[in-house]
């Protein structure tokens, strides 16, 4: 700064010339002198420019600080200017000097903002002060953008701001909060707080709450509460923030804080919470929600409860016969009538599918645990209107106490499940409670389930042959094929001991194909007019291979096709209609019958013979069993084979079991007879040696007496088949 070429004219004309030198004089011009040397040092060294115009207008004095700022030509220091000069240069700069005392300040080409200053002096001069202000109006530039930026940040916040006095007197509050209370202006908002402040959190300890938290913590933090917009008394969720600003010696002068609308985020966790804890379709509890009910009371070290897993019986065949609407209805009747009999004090929850669950918490292990699971079952059996039908449904019950049958929620759930289980297989709509034995039943059928893997490699599996006899013609027609298993250990087990195992276990289509193949094989070394009929399951008819595998089974045997007829029951044709329909084509297509089986004992069963290309309908043996007894069965018979006559199909009836069966099914015109009556399911060997037996008697009909049957024979079939 002291590089400034000190360009400064001392006062010019302001010692006139012409006056006498006296010693007065001398010491007064000395001391006139040493006042001009300190004000020209003083010149010198301000950061003021300074320009001294005399009255005439022309300049007196200026520093060179004023010939820097101003940035006037150099000469200005030496030669005689006078103010209009000056003028002229700041007009150009876009500054004017109109009345005296008055000041402005320009911004120079090179960003430097100067102000300038014009005071009349008294003997009729002027002064012209000039200073860089530079700093400090860049200063006051960025206070007020500053001070902008955080005015437009407070007033177009998305979140509301406040400050408030420490007793809560509204000092300032930005438009979201103001807009979020259902006001226009502050001023609204304001009045509004002072009226009506304490009323804004729904919960009325809210506030104190608050102000704990601001006494002991001095400040609150993502506080979310429930208030009420003011203007609207409308309910809203909010989160907020506040803090005191204090003074120097640290009280507060103010409370200042934020407030965030969280009524979106509150609602959507109330939903999905809501959502997580619900079965939407029963408003029934969910797994998620049970579990949690039933960890908290096995967790509890004195927990008491009983559970109860209930699982409906025909809820598959409804739902996919008569549509999902119809499912639903089930379902929610269920939910209904469980809630009705456990009591608002238990949980009723859908653990999926058609399974339920009823926890009662707390109830001691003496309570009739029993009779409770039996009123489920009760009332599960009382039919359920689906669309203007009555429907009788049913339902499994598994009963488990804790801590009695388990240690944890996970064995607690197990082995109510397992009872469930028990209470199926032991025939349907049964409640049944856990108990050890239980599981010993289980381990013992999972044993029988790796048996049965190994029986077809081990070759323990067996067909038996019941005959089918014509009606007219009293002779066999051919042969159901019934299956047999020798277990190494257990003896000789019958299909109902073992064949759920195995579809359990997914080993039925195995078995069964087996079967088929066994039956073409055997069947195709009986005479040729002698036909078999085999048992398809509904899970083998559904498994992708099945036409495949008959198409082998008779390439493999040579096995005329017409000789073979497969027997599907109902529930082969449930899941899907079209699909069942397509595979039975092709099954036709082959060569192969077709017979409904167990015909009677399922849902619309009539519909069915005329759906499906059947050519034979078994009537089944429930039917039969009490045909002396009961005349409707008599009806229900006639009407079956009247219909399966004009449809073009046979009609077998089943276990028969007495001539007197015999006799009314001959009356009705039943083509084809089939039961203990008539014969018993033996082993091939027996058959073959039975209808040998048969065919030489047509033969020799006049010797009897002959040795047919001898075990030699027996032998040498049964080895080559
Ligand atoms: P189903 O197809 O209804 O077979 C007839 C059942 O009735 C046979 O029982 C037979 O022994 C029995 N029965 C025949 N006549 C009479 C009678 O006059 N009185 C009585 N009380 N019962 C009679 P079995 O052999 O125990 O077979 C039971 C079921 O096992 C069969 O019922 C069939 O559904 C299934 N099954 C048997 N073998 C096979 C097979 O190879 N594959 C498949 N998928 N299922 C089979
Ligand atoms: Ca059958
Ligand atoms: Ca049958």
């Amino acid at each position: 700064m002291t590089q400034h070429r000190f360009a400064i004219s001392p006062f010019r004309q302001a010692l006139p010339d012409g006056h006498s030198p006296g010693v007065e004089l001398a010491e007064s011009k000395a001391r006139l002198g040493q006042a001009q040397e300190h004000l020209l040092t003083t010149l010198r060294s301000i950061r003021q420019g300074i320009m001294i115009f005399g009255p005439d207008g022309q300049v007196h004095l200026c520093n060179a600080r004023a010939v820097e700022l101003l940035q006037l030509p150099a000469h200005f220091a030496e030669d005689a200017i006078d103010l209009s000069d000056v003028a002229a240069v700041l007009t150009a700069t876009d500054v004017s000097l109109g009345a005296d005392g008055q000041s402005a300040s320009m911004r120079r080409g090179d960003g430097q903002v100067i102000s300038i200053q014009l005071n009349r002096l008294t003997g009729g001069g002027k002064v012209l002060l000039v200073e860089d202000i530079t700093a400090e109006r860049r200063r006051d530039e960025n206070l007020q953008l500053a001070e902008s930026e955080y005015r437009s940040l407070f007033e177009n916040a998305v979140c509301g701001i406040y400050r408030d006095k420490p007793d809560g007197t509204p000092v300032r509050a930005n438009r979201a909060l103001v807009n979020f209370n259902g006001y226009e202006t502050e001023a609204e908002y304001n009045a509004a707080v002072k009226s009506n402040g304490g009323n804004w959190y729904v919960d009325s300890d809210r506030p104190r709450l608050f102000q704990h938290l601001m006494a002991t913590q001095g400040e609150v933090r993502d506080l979310v509460s429930e208030v009420y917009s003011h203007r609207t008394r409308k309910r809203l969720w909010i989160t907020e923030n506040a803090w005191y600003v204090r003074d120097q010696s640290g009280n507060p002068i103010y409370t200042e804080g934020t407030i965030q609308d969280a009524t979106e985020r509150v609602q959507g966790l109330a939903e999905v919470e809501q959502h997580a804890n619900t079965d939407q379709l029963t408003g029934a509890a969910s797994r998620f929600h049970f579990m949690n009910a039933l960890n908290a009371v096995t967790r509890d070290l004195r927990g008491t409860c009983v559970l109860f897993t209930i699982d409906l019986d025909k809820f598959k065949e409804v739902n996919d016969m008569l549509g999902h609407g119809a499912g639903d209805a089930v379902l929610n009747a269920t939910a209904r009538r469980l809630r009705t009999l456990a009591g608002p004090a238990a949980t009723v929850a859908r653990l999926g599918g058609d399974e339920f669950a009823v926890l009662m918490a707390g109830v001691s292990a003496t309570m009739n645990a029993d009779m409770i699971a039996a009123d489920f079952v009760n009332a599960m059996r009382q039919p359920i209107e689906i669309e203007g039908h009555n429907t009788i449904i049913g339902a499994s019950v598994g009963v488990a106490l804790f801590p009695a049958h388990a240690a944890d929620s996970t064995e607690l759930l197990n082995h109510a499940d397992l009872a469930l289980y028990h209470a199926k297989t032991s025939g349907k709509s049964k409640a049944c409670i856990f108990d050890h034995v239980m599981k010993n039943r289980l381990q013992q059928r999972k044993a029988l389930e790796a048996e049965l893997r190994e029986a077809i490699p081990a070759n323990t599996l067996e067909l038996y042959y019941q005959p089918i006899v014509g009606t007219a013609s009293a002779k066999v027609h051919g042969f159901e094929a019934l299956m047999r298993w020798n277990h190494p250990r257990r003896g000789f087990l019958q299909p109902g001991q073992f064949l759920d195992v195995a579809e359990e276990a997914g080993l039925m289509t195995e078995l069964g194909n087996w079967a088929i193949r066994r039956a073409c094989r055997q069947t195709a070394a009986l005479p040729a007019h002698i036909a078999v009929a085999v048992n398809v399951s509904p899970s083998q008819f559904r498994s992708s291979g099945i036409v495949d595998h008959v198409k082998q089974a008779l390439a493999d045997s040579g096995l005329e096709a017409g000789r073979l007829t497969l027997e599907l029951t109902e529930t082969v044709l449930l899941s899907s209609e079209a699909i069942a329909a397509r595979v039975m084509d092709q099954l036709i297509d082959l060569g192969v019958k077709l017979a409904l089986d167990d015909f009677g004992t399922g849902y619309s069963s009539l519909s069915y013979l005329q759906r499906f290309a059947f050519s034979r309908v078994k009537i089944d043996r429930s039917f039969v069993a009490g045909l002396e007894t009961k005349p409707a069965n008599t009806a229900i018979i006639r009407a079956i084979i009247r219909l399966a006559g004009d449809l073009g199909m046979d009609v077998v009836a089943e276990g028969i079991e007495t001539e007197a069966q015999a006799a009314l099914l001959r009356a009705e015109g039943c083509d084809f007879l089939q039961g203990y009556l008539f014969g018993r399911p033996k082993p091939y060997l027996d058959i073959t040696a039975d209808l040998a037996m048969s065919s030489l008697r047509e033969i020799l009909p006049s010797k009897p007496g002959l040795p047919l049957e001898t075990h030699a024979q027996r032998r040498t079939v049964h080895n080559s088949l």
